[in-house]
Parts: C-alpha cells; structure tokens; sequence
C-alpha cells in the first residue's frame, strides 16, 4: 500500500485529483491538506475528499511530481 510518507520520499510533490463528472484532474499541493497524516494511504483519499464545484468523490487520486508532468524535459543534454 502506498501511504503518504512513500509518496513524500519518491518525490511526490502534489495530488492529482480527478472529478468525473465535472471532468477535471486538479493539482493540489501537500500542504494544502494539513489534515493528511504520513500514514494516510494514498487509496483511502477518494473516500474522505469531495469535490468543491459538484460534491462527488474523486475518482481517483494520486500522487504526482513535476517530473511525471506532460511535456517536462527530464533530460538536459
Ligand atoms: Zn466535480
């Protein structure tokens, strides 16, 4: 199981939270959830979150790095 600190130490900057019916994948910050514990599991998440605009639960969540984001140059040559 993927908990909070394992997402932290593989370098995890942000949740990825996608709201299906309002088809949206938001970037949300850690530190935007203070009330996220280092044991929390990462699968747990969509159960305790609602979206603002529409009240659904995610869909899904996941951890995500600038690294994993679309179009970022991991390489410098
Ligand atoms: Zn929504």
């Amino acid at each position: 199981m993927v908990t909070v600190l394992d997402a932290l130490q593989a370098g995890k900057t942000y949740l990825a939270i996608r709201c299906e019916p309002c088809r949206v994948l938001r970037h949300v910050w850690w530190k935007n959830f203070p009330q996220l514990r280092l044991g929390d599991r990462l699968d747990e998440l969509p159960g305790r979150l609602r979206c603002e605009k529409c009240g659904h639960r995610p869909s899904s969540v996941e951890a995500g790095a600038q690294s994993d984001a679309f179009g970022y140059a991991k390489k410098i040559y």
